[in-house]
């Protein structure tokens, strides 16, 4: 299929294009990538009068230290989240992530700022955001706003960004020499969207974890935060009886919507089994500690 004829714009400024979101509101599409947005628009599941190109406006781009964040541009692709030092240095869940996003030609393309933005629930970057305790800076015509990425996803395919916002960057505190992080999946193949995926970071004092987070995709409309089974799990050592304690609180905990091919049950069980190899990567005393 090809999409219904639309409006082409290159914007040379944010602020250029936020006058044009302004004017078109939510007829008006963002380019970013284009990975999911182009697919959209040509099944006509998407149909704008606009669509705003900003793969040029270079202030979107590029990773950097900010005091005690890493702050991702929107336009930063995942590849480049990947391959970059300052991320494998101070927010390594993402370089561990990374691959697990579809194949290498999409991720060249695809942006931090998109995939935050689409809000996909099985998409890897959400999940990672929450993990990290991350928040999102948006800009609109009333200036900025920085929102945590735990009020940020409001539901499938929706966020907080206004109709006449573009999301700027993100903020992600920087991994402090206590910081532990793993990050696992299951999905048929490789670069598949997964069936049940997980992010986890916490402090770890040898096998001692707290202040956890652990956070799903694919199991909601949004990425899910396991929020009783972080408490349970807060201060404790990451011994087998607290891990299996873990795994049937997660079970009780969370209420996974089928997909396509797998039920509720299915989800339940892979996310259970995915806790307890992440939490038995913490048993070890270095592996995924930033010590
Ligand atoms: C075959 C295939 C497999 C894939 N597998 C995975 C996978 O396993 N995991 C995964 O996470 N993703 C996967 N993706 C999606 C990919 O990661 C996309 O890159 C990502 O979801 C969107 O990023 P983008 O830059 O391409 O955004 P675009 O497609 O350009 O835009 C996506 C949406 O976000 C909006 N948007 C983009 N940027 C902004 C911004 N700065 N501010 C406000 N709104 C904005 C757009 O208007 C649009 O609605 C896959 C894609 C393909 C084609």
């Amino acid at each position: 299929m090809k999409s219904a004829p639309f409006d082409y714009s290159k914007p040379k400024s944010v602020h250029q294009a936020i006058a044009l979101l302004q004017q078109y509101g939510d007829d008006a599409r963002i380019l970013a990538g284009g990975q999911t947005l182009i697919a959209t628009l040509n099944m006509r599941l998407s149909e704008p009068s606009l669509v705003i190109d900003i793969s040029g406006l270079d202030e979107l781009r590029g990773i950097s230290l900010e005091g005690d964040f890493v702050r991702i541009g929107a336009m930063a692709t995942h590849t480049e989240i990947e391959d970059s030092d300052l991320i494998k240095e101070f927010a390594p869940l993402l370089s561990t992530a990374a691959p697990y996003i579809a194949h290498r030609a999409i991720r060249n393309r695809g942006t931090w700022g998109g995939s935050i933005a689409y809000a996909d629930p099985a998409a890897e970057w959400p999940t990672c955001l929450l993990a990290l305790n991350g928040s999102v800076r948006l800009l609109g015509p009333n200036g900025e706003r920085i929102i945590a990425g735990d009020d940020f996803f409001t539901g499938l395919y929706t966020t907080a960004i206004e109709p006449d916002e573009i999301l700027i960057s993100c903020d992600i505190p920087i991994a402090k020499s206590s910081h532990w992080y793993a990050f696992e999946e299951l999905a048929r193949r490789h670069g598949d969207y997964a069936i049940v995926g997980m992010a986890a970071s916490a402090n770890k004092e040898g096998d001692r974890l707290s202040q956890p987070r652990i956070v799903l995709l694919g199991v909601d409309t949004t990425p899910v935060r396991a929020t009783k089974t972080e408490a349970l799990l807060d201060g404790k050592r990451m011994t087998e009886e607290v891990i299996a304690q873990a795994e049937a609180c997660l079970r009780t905990e969370i209420d996974p919507l089928p997909d396509l091919t797998n039920s509720p049950d299915t989800k339940r069980h892979l996310a259970a089994v995915l806790l307890k190899r992440i939490l038995s990567s913490a048993q070890s005393k270095t592996e995924n500690n930033c010590e």
